[in-house]
């Protein structure tokens, strides 16, 4: 019998056994595929290897999600900080250098007309108020009387109207908005909000929008994350049991029951499901699962991506390991690179960097193609992106090529359709509505990137430490 059984070895499922292990001795962590990251693993070819999604990691300064998680647990994991955070190719050929340190932002942004340097001190002024909100409001469980007589509070009531005003309307009071600022806003806002900025509330623009000034390369790629957390796992006595997938999750009087597809059992007091809320629903039985279905009727399907990934020789090493190149293109609006960092011999070898590119794609538009249809438009998507990376980088040599597309996601994933980057934090949304980390049955709980108002690893290491401190309460 087991304190806790965790599904799923994501960033989700790997901070929430963690967390869990400082207070319980019997955490069970199960896991489909043959290596633990799910969206942020890794994949290994001869002396290379490559980040199969998420590339970054964020959320690093003091009183954000990572700071505390690493508090927390007494650990620092293997981060570099990378200045600038990102660089934004702009489809009107003009380069911009997200740099950490504010006067150098400002004169890059000069390079685009009429940007009013006062939207950017509002922006960091309402990311920290943000982050310190959200600090003040953990733990949360929907809405409550709790919640409540926390949001009484004056940073919360400061910043009420950038919970009810969008992105783009905080932009507008401003400056008028020109082409290039709105696209450089609308691609920021697309890799951590998942939405554009007329989409979503102002204080969500304004947390992503200032995300890229603390952007950090994992050393080792996540393949060095990924094996630092493994050994933390095994120091504290987790046990890990990787290939094995749970099929359904049954409650018993005093007890939960974890089926396998190898017709295994696990016993465990409780369970924290590292699903999306559609993997969820197809593990559960009876009113947990209408409780599912419910609620995913009530949000619109999430995004998917495409990526590709290959050994890159150029004539001269690039240092700016992040680049976003914005494009006019019917399909995607833009793609974002992430090299390996030059000389990090876990990635590659010396002279060479392996690259990952993303782009979101909408998987409603993969998902009924047929298999001729489906190979077109993945062999279209990669020379397309190939032939444009080719323009702007001076190749020596590219090997290894291969892309993910939402069938790669959802097969190693197990996410339905390969819907993955998580849940975006619409207009209207704030703590109070999203999706309750507890179940009907407190037996039940769940984390991840379609649970947790939040982007990527902040928000997901947000909901671990959210689900952890009701979990310390009761
Ligand atoms: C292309 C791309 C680029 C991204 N870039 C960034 C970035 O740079 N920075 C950033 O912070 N975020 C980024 N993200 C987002 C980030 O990767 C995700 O938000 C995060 O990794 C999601 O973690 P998770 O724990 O919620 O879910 P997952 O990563 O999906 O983890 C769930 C785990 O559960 C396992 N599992 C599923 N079903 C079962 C089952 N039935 N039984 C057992 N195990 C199961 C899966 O195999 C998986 O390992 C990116 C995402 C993508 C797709």
């Amino acid at each position: 019998m087991y304190d806790t059984i965790v599904i799923g070895a994501g960033v989700g499922g790997l901070s929430s056994s963690l967390l869990r292990s400082l207070s319980e001795k019997k955490v069970l962590l199960l896991e489909h595929h043959s290596l633990i990251g799910g969206c942020s693993s890794y994949f290994k070819r001869g002396p290379y290897s490559f980040d199969v999604g998420a590339t970054t990691i964020s959320g690093m300064e003091k009183g954000q999600p990572l700071f505390d998680f690493c508090q927390r647990l007494s650990i620092d994991l293997p981060l570099k900080k990378i200045d600038p955070g990102i660089v934004f190719h702009l489809s009107s050929g003009k380069t911009l250098k997200r740099f950490s340190d504010d006067q150098k932002w400002q004169n890059e942004l000069s390079h685009i007309q009429s940007t009013n340097p006062k939207f950017w001190n509002h922006v960091h002024q309402i990311n920290k108020t943000s982050w310190s909100v959200l600090q003040k409001l953990r733990p949360f469980n929907g809405m409550n009387l709790d919640l409540i007589l926390k949001s009484l509070d004056f940073e919360v009531i400061r910043l009420l109207p950038y919970f009810l005003m969008s992105g783009e309307q905080d932009l507008n009071r401003f400056q008028t908005p020109n082409r290039e600022l709105v696209e450089l806003v609308n691609g920021i806002n697309l890799i951590s909000a998942q939405a554009l900025s007329h989409q979503i509330p102002a204080f969500v623009s304004a947390m992503s929008l200032a995300y890229p000034a603390e952007t950090y390369y994992p050393i080792g790629g996540m393949m060095g994350v990924m094996e630092f957390f493994e050994k933390q796992i095994k120091q504290r006595g987790i046990a890990l049991k990787k290939k094995i997938t749970v099929s359904e999750i049954n409650l018993r009087s005093g007890h939960v029951e974890v089926a396998t597809s190898k017709g295994e059992t696990f016993q465990g007091q409780k369970v924290i499901c590292n699903l999306t809320h559609w993997a969820l629903s197809s593990l559960l039985n009876g009113r947990e699962k209408i409780e599912m279905i419910k609620e995913s009727e009530a949000r619109p399907e999430g995004p998917a991506a495409f990526t590709l990934y290959f050994v890159v020789k150029l004539k001269e090493q690039v240092s700016e390991l992040y680049q976003q190149v914005h494009l006019k293109h019917p399909e995607i609006k833009n793609y974002f690179i992430s090299f390996s960092l030059p000389g990090d011999s876990m990635r590659a070898p010396n002279g060479e960097q392996t690259v990952t590119i993303s782009t979101h794609v909408d998987a409603k538009d993969w998902k009924n193609l047929s298999p001729d249809d489906y190979a077109q438009k993945k062999t279209e998507l990669t020379e397309f992106i190939l032939s444009d990376f080719k323009n702007k980088f001076q190749v020596e040599e590219i090997k290894l090529l291969t892309s993910g597309t939402p069938k790669t996601f959802s097969h190693y994933t197990k996410r339905p359709d390969g819907m993955v980057g998580g849940l975006p934090l619409l207009m209207g949304d704030g703590p109070w509505s999203f999706f309750t980390p507890i179940l009907n049955d407190p037996r039940i709980m769940r984390v991840g990137d379609t649970v947790f108002p939040g982007q990527g690893w902040v928000g997901v290491v947000g909901g671990a430490l959210n689900l952890d401190g009701i979990l310390q309460k009761s």
